[in-house]
């Protein structure tokens, strides 16, 4: 990739306002599978489809199954930050970048060092009761057998967005206005199958776009420059 490399080395030069929009691809270099790689959890065989399994009514009428699932598959405690996520947080801190907009909800771009984080669908660090709103921790929910719940009674919830669920607006109209106001916008480790998500970048008007990605995205989002590698090693490089 050394040729990509150096190009997108003179993009970052090149920019003020740099945003990152990123998926579950940035995080399997930290150990968490993704959903649509060959070894993605998606291929792995479960009584129910993973879609099934996080989606609102799931979690509504069978919670065990899907607390299990879940704490087993969606909360990687103790993976670490990668070199992308180290990298896209010293851009922030130099000044060059001014978000990142993720569909993760492991938390690893916060615990890299990153300031502004648009979680688009949550994030298993923050768990509510839905009875009285008390907030628990992810330990908390992780370590509890079964169905966690609260205090009160009532069961909590993860604030992660499932499927049939809406997406924050406040987070949605900060994404766009980045995306709107950025000059660079890399798009790194996300199939962009999962809308809206993946409609936001349709906003970007800036100069350059980037796709760092292994596999083709579903969508053609015309890059000047597209690198099909492991994004953590080529950020590590950049
Ligand atoms: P996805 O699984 O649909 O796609 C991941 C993409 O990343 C694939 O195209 C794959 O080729 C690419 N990829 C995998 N490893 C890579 C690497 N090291 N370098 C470069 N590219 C790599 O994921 P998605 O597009 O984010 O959509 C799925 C949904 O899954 C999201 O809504 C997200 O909330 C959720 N999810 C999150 C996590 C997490 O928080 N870490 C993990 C799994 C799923």
């Amino acid at each position: 990739y050394e040729q990509e490399i150096r190009r997108l080395r003179e993009i970052v030069e090149d920019s003020k306002n740099i945003v990152f929009f990123g998926g579950a691809g940035v995080s399997t270099e930290s150990g968490i599978p993704d959903f649509r790689s060959e070894d993605g959890l998606y291929r792995q065989k479960y009584s129910y489809p993973p879609e099934q399994i996080i989606s609102h009514t799931f979690f509504v009428r069978h919670p065990e199954t899907f607390f299990e699932f879940y704490k087993d598959k969606m909360m990687a405690l103790d993976a670490k930050p990668n070199a992308a996520h180290i990298k896209l947080a010293q851009w922030e801190q130099e000044g060059r970048l001014t978000a990142v907009i993720t569909q993760n909800i492991d938390g690893l771009h916060q615990a890299a060092g990153s300031k502004t984080v648009l979680e688009l669908h949550g994030s298993i660090h923050r768990n509510y009761c839905q009875n009285c709103g008390k907030f628990y921790d992810a330990r908390y929910v992780k370590d509890t057998p079964g169905i966690p719940h609260c205090e009160c009674g009532g069961v909590i919830k993860p604030d992660v967005v499932l499927y049939e669920e809406g997406l924050d607006p406040d987070v949605i109209q900060q994404s766009v206005h980045a995306i709107a106001n950025a000059d660079t916008l890399i798009i790194g480790g996300t199939s962009l199958v999962v809308y809206p998500a993946a409609g936001f970048i349709d906003y970007f008007r800036g100069r350059h776009l980037v796709v760092i990605n292994k596999s083709a995205t579903a969508r053609e989002v015309g890059a000047e420059l597209t690198i099909a590698g492991p994004i953590g090693e080529i950020m590590a490089a950049v």
